[in-house]
Order: C-alpha cells, then structure tokens, then sequence
C-alpha cells in the first residue's frame, strides 16, 4: 500500500531553514522538492489553514473563516472562537455544517484511512477531519472513523508534548498502524514564539528540538522504505511570525467611534485574527460599512483594508456578514535580535498579552511564508519557484495515492 506522511511544524516561517539552524530540515531540503515560494492562505492562521490542509481549498471554498469567525444566531452576529471542542457544534447549529467541501480523511476512508496527531487547540486539530471520517488523536479528546472512542493523545501542550507525540506517531502510526494518509501537527516552534521574543535563544532552541523531531520521523520513514514500502513524505509549516509592539481593542474602537450600540445590538463585531482582524456587519449595521471603512482607513493600527472582489481574491468569501478583511499596520524597524518588522495585533475585550513576541493572522511579509518539503526515493533534488500554497499539499497526497482531487483549488505537485 501507498501512503503518504505531512507533518507540519506549527509557525516555522521558511527563513529560519538552514544547515546551522535546522540541519534536519536543510538535509530534506537538499534531496526532496524545496517549494521556494510556498504561501500561507488569508487568514494566515491556525485552524482555517488546518482546514485548508484537509481539504485543499481556502477559506472562500471550506467555509472556515479564521481562529475566530462571526456566526448569526438569533438573528446576532455572535464571534465565536473555532479553537475549544465545543465549536464544531456552534457552527452546526448556525450553518448546518461544518466544512463545505470534504476532507482528505473522508476521500480515503475507504482507500486506507486516515489519522492525525496534533498538539495545537482541538479546534485547529479537529479541522483535519472535523466530521470524523478518521481518527484524530489530541489531548481534548479522540475520535476514530464514525465517532467512535480511541484513548485520548496522552501528551501536554508544548514542546514535551511535542517530543512524546513525535514518539507515539512513529510507533503507533507509522510502525505499527499505518493508514493511506498520516499527519502529525507540532504544537512548535509556534507556542514558544508567542511567548519569545522572534530571533531570540528561546525561539532558536524551541526551532532545534522540532528539527531534531522531525528527523526522528524522516529516519523511521527511511527504514520503513528500506523494508520496500512506498511513502510520501511531505514536512511543511502553516504560517510564518512576525514581532507584536502595539495592541488595538477592536471592541472599544467601535465604541469609541460611535458604533457601540450596532456592537451591542450584534449587528456589528470584529473577529480578532492575531494580526489581522474581519468586520461583520449585518441588518442595520450594513448601512454604516462606509462610514466605518472611512474611520479604520485613517487608523493608526490599519494597515491594508480588503472586501468584495479584493477579499475574494485573497482567499475568503464575502459571505455570512463578513465584509472586510484587516491586515494591522507593519514598520519594518527590526526587533532586538535583528529580526525586521513590527506590527499591531488585535484583541477583542480581554487584557493585551505578548507584547514583543511573535503572532500572525495578517498578509505580511514573513507570516505569508511557511515552507513545504516534498520527499519520496523516485523524486530528484529540486526546487519549485512557482507559487506553492497550503492547498497544494492534499491534491499533492491525492495523486500520489491514485486519488481524485475535483472540487479541490490546489494543484498537485511535481515532485517526481
Ligand atoms: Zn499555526
């Protein structure tokens, strides 16, 4: 049986890549397909990339919009966070789904199943494969094909949790178990760089220990191919970082720009994305949408503003009262460990954390760029310069498993 591996190391933007810094993954670099020109989608977080991950389609296609996303209940725009257990139950009720276009653990539940091991939120665990045609492995709790129980990933956030997770999916998974498509999703580098300074000791070891995790996966894949089996092996990031040195309450912005009672009314909200933001607006609150726009083109914290066509074309639909898409101010003034850029980030009501550490969710510069590696004995040492994205990865797995992608909006890639 074909299978395939994507293992993805949560943050790793792809300038940190280098024979000093992570010599695992220069290596993999240097004999497998390097993407050179790999894209996060909008936004560039978590949860929606793990959905696009899945099913090789953005936002605009699977329906998820972000970390945080506004869903109409009762006639309000109620902004609810995709990362805890109990969302997928939140937009069941509100749009009767959950993603609209099917996973790649629902396309091989009957070519050889599917599994994945995360150690992110369950949110962005669970958007692997939220309607449980596979088996997700994470500490909140596991589901296998059909909802049925599999002991809960006995493993805590951060990065122990990574190096024990990296142990259990190399024996249980790819030893003893495998499926058709394997994923597993490091908590890191990301979780040590919101909590770091970017370029900082902190981020550098955190960087090391998941270069040295995924060369315990590349040396348990290798010895599974020396035994004859046929593996795809593909190891990639979501989203790069980049430095937070200011903070913007979105709620009392509205407020203090006369729009408080739309806000309270629920006609009218914010759904905070790290460094970027999304604007609802619907029923009354539609007809302010100008004047609002006028108001954030004039703010400090704003830095490009994109609705209609625009955010069509950045990979999100205007649709479910989404309106406008935010990307917060950047300067390009490097941080304490030379690392350019700093940036606004946006929170909604509760205190401001993580002044000078890392974020994304925006379309700068750094947090646009993940990296992909694509790995298999019959490709030659190459580099893609064409422009790569998330989506490419599961038409990409597809093909080499004798799949079909319609409906996907990647393509897949040749590595061969
Ligand atoms: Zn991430």
């Amino acid at each position: 049986m074909k299978r395939a591996v994507y293992v993805n190391c949560d943050g790793l933007c792809t300038d940190w890549i280098s024979p000093e810094r992570t010599p695992v993954l220069a290596a993999l670099s240097a004999r497998g397909l390097r993407c050179a020109e790999h894209r996060a989608i909008f936004p560039s977080v978590t949860r929606a990339s793990a959905a696009a991950v899945a099913t090789g389609c953005r936002p605009i296609r699977h329906g998820l919009h972000g970390n945080r996303m506004g869903l109409l209940e009762d006639g309000r725009i109620v902004v609810r966070d995709a990362g805890p257990p109990d969302f997928r139950g939140h937009m069941r009720k509100a749009l009767g789904r959950t993603l609209r276009v099917p996973t790649m653990a629902e396309r091989v539940a009957k070519h050889g199943g599917f599994v994945a091991y995360s150690n992110v939120s369950p949110g962005a665990a669970y958007f692997l494969d939220p309607d449980e045609h596979g088996e997700v492995r994470h500490r909140a709790g596991s589901n296998g094909p059909g909802g049925l129980a599999v002991p809960t990933l006995p493993v805590k956030a951060g990065l122990e949790g990574d190096i024990a997770m990296a142990g259990l999916f190399c024996d249980e998974v790819l030893r003893e178990k495998p499926r058709a498509i394997s994923v597993m999703w490091f908590g890191d580098p990301d979780l040590t760089m919101h909590n770091a300074p970017i370029g900082s000791p902190t981020h550098m070891a955190a960087l090391r220990q998941i270069d040295d995790l995924v060369g315990k996966v590349a040396a348990t894949v290798d010895a599974l191919r020396a035994k004859g089996e046929d593996i795809l092996l593909l190891v990639g990031s979501d989203h790069g970082h980049e430095t937070i040195t200011k903070g913007v309450n979105v709620t009392a912005w509205l407020d203090e720009n006369g729009f408080g009672a739309l806000r309270e009314g629920g006609q009218l909200a914010f759904a905070t994305q790290g460094t970027a933001a999304l604007l609802y607006a619907i029923g009354e609150a539609e007809r302010v949408v100008p004047e609002v726009i006028a108001k954030l083109k004039s703010a400090s914290w704003v830095g490009e503003i994109a609705m209609g066509a625009e955010l069509e074309r950045l990979g999100i639909a205007p649709e479910g009262g989404l309106v406008v898409g935010i990307s917060l101010a950047r300067s390009p003034e490097p941080n304490d460990f030379g690392v350019s850029g700093q940036r606004w980030a946006a929170y909604n009501g509760s205190e401001f954390k993580g002044l000078g550490f890392g974020q994304h969710g925006g379309w700068g510069p750094d947090e646009t760029r993940p990296f992909l590696i694509v790995d298999h004995p019959a490709g030659k040492p190459a580099r893609e310069t064409e422009r790569t994205s998330l989506i490419d990865i599961a038409p990409t797995i597809l093909t080499f498993l004798g799949l079909p992608t319609d409906g996907m909006e990647g393509k897949p890639l040749a590595w061969g």
